[in-house]
C-alpha cells in the first residue's frame, strides 16, 4: 500500500494527522502479509501445542478460565471436536435462549478460516440480522477501512460475535445469553487457532476478559484469553460518533500491529 492509498484510509477513518513512529508502517504490514501468506497457518509449535491442550482441557475450563459444570455447558449434544460445518449447522438450529424467537438468522461469522486474526464483537445489530454477517452497514465500512490502514484485507482475518443472534432494538446482551452462546465462540476459537484476537468494543472486552474495567482502561494493554494475546479497540458504531476516539482507534491499531509483529519474532 503506497503512502497516498494510506492516508486515504485514515482520512475514511476520520483521522487527518498522523505522525510514522518508526518506518512505514505500510511496508511493515506488507513485509507480515507476505509472509503470512507464505505461512498461512501457524507453525509455531508451542503455540499449537497450547492450542492443541486448549481443546483437551476445555471440557473443564473454558476460554475466560470458568470452570465448566454441567449447567455451563448448554448444549447437549456439542462436541469439542466439531468442525466447521458442523458448528455451523448447531448454530443455525440453536434455540438456547430467548434470541431465537425474534432473529431473522443467525451470524456465525465470517473470513479466512486459516486467518491469524480473530476480530471478536458483542453481537449483531439489525444490519447483520438482516444479511446474516457480522460488522456490515457503515459501522463494518469503517471496520474495514481500519483493518485496510494498516494493510489487512477483510477477507484475511476472521470476524465473529459472542453472540450469534441479535438482541432486540440492540439492547446490551444479558449475562444469561453470553453464558448461552460462549460454547460456540469457544469452538470457533479453537476450530480457528488465532495468534491475536482482537476484542471489538467494550461488551466485547469486558465479557472475553471477565472484567467490568471500563474500556480506556483496558486499551493498550497486551491482554491473554489463555496463551493467545489479546488487544482491546473500540466498536466502529462508537467510533463513527467521536473523531477523537478515531484518533486513539488509530494507535490500538498500531499497538496491535506491534504485538503481532513480535509474535513473528
Ligand atoms: S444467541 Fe446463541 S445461544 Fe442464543 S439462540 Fe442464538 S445461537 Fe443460540
Amino acid at each position: 500500500m503506497d503512502n497516498a492509498t494510506r492516508l486515504h484510509y485514515l482520512e475514511a477513518m476520520g483521522i487527518t494527522i498522523w505522525v510514522p513512529r518508526q518506518r512505514p508502517i505500510a511496508s511493515e504490514a506488507e513485509a507480515m502479509q507476505s509472509e503470512a501468506l507464505q505461512n498461512p497457518v501457524s507453525q509455531d509449535v508451542d503455540y499449537l501445542q497450547s492450542v492443541d491442550q486448549l481443546a483437551i482441557q476445555a471440557e473443564h475450563i473454558d476460554l475466560v478460565g470458568n470452570h465448566f459444570n454441567a449447567r455451563s455447558v448448554p448444549h447437549d449434544t456439542l462436541s469439542f471436536n466439531n468442525d466447521w460445518q458442523t458448528l455451523q449447522q448447531q448454530v443455525a438450529a440453536c434455540q438456547q435462549c430467548s434470541l431465537c424467537e425474534t432473529r431473522t438468522q443467525t451470524v456465525f461469522g465470517v473470513g479466512n478460516r486459516h486467518a491469524d486474526w480473530m476480530l471478536i464483537g458483542e453481537a449483531p445489530g439489525q444490519n447483520e440480522d438482516l444479511q446474516g454477517e457480522p460488522f456490515v452497514g457503515k459501522a463494518g465500512q469503517l471496520l474495514t477501512e481500519m483493518l485496510r490502514a494498516i494493510g489487512l484485507r477483510r477477507e484475511e482475518v476472521y470476524i465473529a460475535n459472542m453472540l450469534k443472534c441479535r438482541p432486540p432494538n440492540n439492547r446490551d446482551p444479558l449475562p444469561t445469553e453470553v453464558q448461552a452462546c460462549h460454547a460456540f465462540l469457544q469452538q470457533q476459537i479453537i476450530l480457528l487457532q488465532p495468534k491475536l484476537i482482537l476484542a471489538v468494543g467494550r461488551i466485547a472486552a469486558q465479557n472475553l476478559l471477565n472484567s467490568k474495567q471500563t474500556l480506556s482502561s483496558l486499551r493498550g494493554i497486551r491482554h491473554q484469553l489463555h496463551n493467545i494475546p489479546l488487544i482491546v479497540i473500540p466498536h466502529p458504531a462508537y467510533l463513527l460518533r467521536s473523531l477523537l476516539e478515531k484518533a486513539k482507534a488509530w494507535e490500538d491499531l498500531q499497538f496491535a500491529l506491534s504485538v503481532y509483529k513480535e509474535l513473528e519474532k
